[in-house]
């Protein structure tokens, strides 16, 4: 096996850096996470995840478990409800009989994101994720890799897979490729409690998702499984838009302010979000990596997921593609096909190019037709073809 004696160095504890990792792991390599995080118990931000069948799942089925993420799958959080900016609801799951299981092509069981890495490390030898490991540098050094760490401390590394997210420090060191604005700012939050801080839109959210469109804009809601929600915002602003608007999103009044004004003849019950939400809310505007990007594969380094190819979050795939890359170069790299590491990353990489043009397109058109005039109608059509 090509990495059967080299130092596998993976950066990043998220998805997709702890999938590699145990897959890897499986099969004898002997590999190190490198996780910025001080500890394992810290709370994971973003909404819940819908893993599909053939790249999240299939990971997991792979890396045997399967039945680790039944026993912690939160069934009936998938359900969606698409509604006007009057709460009036135009499509919804909870009132469809439509039931799908493992296996199916459109199952798409939903996880809480902290409960799909506690699933993740367990599944992992002790001691293989070092906490409070931010990179901030490599170096190179013969063949091999330098890591230089926000405390102050240095590692060695064979071969670095950065997993590292959409701020990738380790992705200038594969290519200069930049990602590129696509036109729309999110602003992220979540709301303890709900039943208790946002009520109306607890019961509306019935355990499940909203989608709420109008007016070019959106908002996206997730129950998850402590009680609490995930929202997001999402509208058409120019790149620098968070910084030049001055808002402060620590600033309770402030942000009540802003979304008065940015959602200003939606119902009233939407400013639930921002009363209950705890601060601060977190502008992220949206990049995403060139759809025909590509480099040439090296011996020593590559990335995987959003590291790989950050997109935005309308297709629902950034997770899945980050678990799929895990489960594609794991198997490249312990595969008897290739003579040397560089062809094993060459032969990810061009899966990975190839299945992030086509997803990434999707990704960015769901984006702009979602943040346009007739957005809702094309999201409930969608939802309800007529064969
Ligand atoms: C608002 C929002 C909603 C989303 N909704 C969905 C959705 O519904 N479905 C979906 O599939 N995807 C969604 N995504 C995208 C999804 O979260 C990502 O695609 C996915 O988490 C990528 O996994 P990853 O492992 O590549 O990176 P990440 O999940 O970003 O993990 C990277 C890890 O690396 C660590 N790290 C970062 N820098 C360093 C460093 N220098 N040194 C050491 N460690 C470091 C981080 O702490 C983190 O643990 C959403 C994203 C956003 C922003």
């Amino acid at each position: 096996m090509l990495v059967e004696s080299k130092q596998v160095a993976i950066i990043g504890g998220g998805p997709g850096g702890l999938t590699l990792a145990t897959l890897l792991q499986k099969k004898g390599v002997a590999v190190t996470v490198y996780e910025r995080d001080g500890d394992r118990t810290k709370r994971m931000q973003g909404g819940t995840l819908d893993l599909h069948t053939e790249s999240g799942l299939a990971a997991l089925a792979k890396a045997g478990l399967l039945d680790a993420f039944k026993a912690n799958y939160r069934p009936g959080a998938d359900k969606v409800r698409v509604v006007d900016k009057q709460t009036h609801i135009l499509d919804d799951d909870h009132t469809k009989n439509v039931t799908t299981t493992f296996g199916d092509d459109y199952h798409r069981p939903e996880i809480d994101r902290g409960a799909l890495r506690a699933i993740l490390l367990d599944s992992l030898q002790p001691n293989t994720v070092v906490w409070d490991s931010h990179v901030i540098s490599l170096e190179s050094v013969g063949n091999r890799w330098k890591l230089l760490f926000q405390n102050g401390t240095t590692s060695v590394a064979d071969l670095i897979i950065g997993a590292d997210g959409a701020n990738s420090k380790i992705r200038s060191f594969v290519t200069p490729i930049k990602p590129v604005y696509c036109g729309v700012t999110i602003v992220e939050g979540q709301v303890y409690d709900s039943a208790r801080n946002a009520p109306q839109i607890h019961a509306l959210l019935k355990g499940g998702k909203i989608m709420a469109l109008g007016d070019s804009k959106t908002i996206t809601i997730s129950a998850k499984g402590d009680g609490s929600l995930d929202f997001y915002t999402g509208w058409k602003a120019a790149a620098n838009w968070a910084k030049d608007s001055g808002i402060d999103f620590n600033d309770s009044q402030q942000v009540q302010a802003w979304f008065k004004s940015k959602y200003a003849d939606w119902d009233t019950l939407w400013l639930e979000l921002v009363e209950g939400a705890s601060l601060p809310l977190i502008a992220r505007p949206q990049y995403c990596m060139p759809l025909d990007q590509s480099w040439e594969a090296q011996s020593n380094i590559t990335v995987i997921g959003d590291a790989a190819h950050v997109m935005p979050p309308y297709a629902g795939e950034g997770v899945n593609m980050a678990m799929l890359d895990a489960l594609e170069l794991s198997e490249s790299l312990t595969s008897d096909q290739f003579v040397d590491i560089k062809l094993a990353n060459a032969h990810y990489e061009k899966q990975m190019f190839v299945r992030f043009a086509e997803i990434g397109q999707e990704t960015l058109d769901n984006t702009d037709w979602m943040h346009s005039p007739g957005g809702l109608e094309k999201l409930v059509n969608l939802f309800n073809p007529t064969e």
